[in-house]
């Protein structure tokens, strides 16, 4: 498969690691939003959020924390975003799941999204929709 971060994990691909164990591996964004940005993966190869296993995820989260820690710190941020792309309309462009770590400094860009309001009784809708494909796949999740 081709997969750069597979590669940076198997040495064929440069990149400046920070951090890595059995299960995850650390690096810088070599295009960072702001300097310091991280990236967090998983050594194994997953496309997306919705096909790691819990697991996982729960390594991941071990490292995040003390990693996002450390890069704060060392880069005297004011505080950061924990971002997951997930999905090309979402801005993934390397299908290898990834959480990004971006420092961020008071005032230093915004992002703009294009806010939208509900309609009346509109939130109660869309609730329900989503309620409802809850209801049906929490027995799955939980079994
Ligand atoms: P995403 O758009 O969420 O899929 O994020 C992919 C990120 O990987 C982008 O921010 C890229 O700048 C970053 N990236 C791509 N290739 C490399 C690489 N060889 N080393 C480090 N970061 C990379
Ligand atoms: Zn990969």
């Amino acid at each position: 498969m081709d997969c750069i971060f597979c590669d940076i994990i198997e040495g064929k691909s440069e990149a400046e690691i920070l951090f890595q164990n059995e299960n995850i591996i650390s690096f810088l964004d070599i295009r960072p939003v702001n300097y310091g940005h991280t990236l967090v993966i998983t050594k194994k190869h997953y496309d997306n959020f919705q096909s790691v296993p819990l697991e996982e995820l729960d390594h991941l989260m071990k490292g995040i924390q003390f990693i996002t820690s450390a890069v704060v710190k060392s880069v005297n941020a004011d505080g950061f975003n924990l971002i997951v792309n997930s999905g090309k309309a979402a801005g993934q462009t390397i299908f290898h799941f990834h959480f990004h770590i971006i420092p961020r400094y008071l005032n230093d860009f915004r992002f703009k999204p294009d806010f939208k309001s509900y309609s009346l009784g509109g939130m109660k809708e869309f609730a329900d929709k989503i309620r409802n494909e809850i209801n049906k796949q929490k027995d799955f999740f939980y079994e």
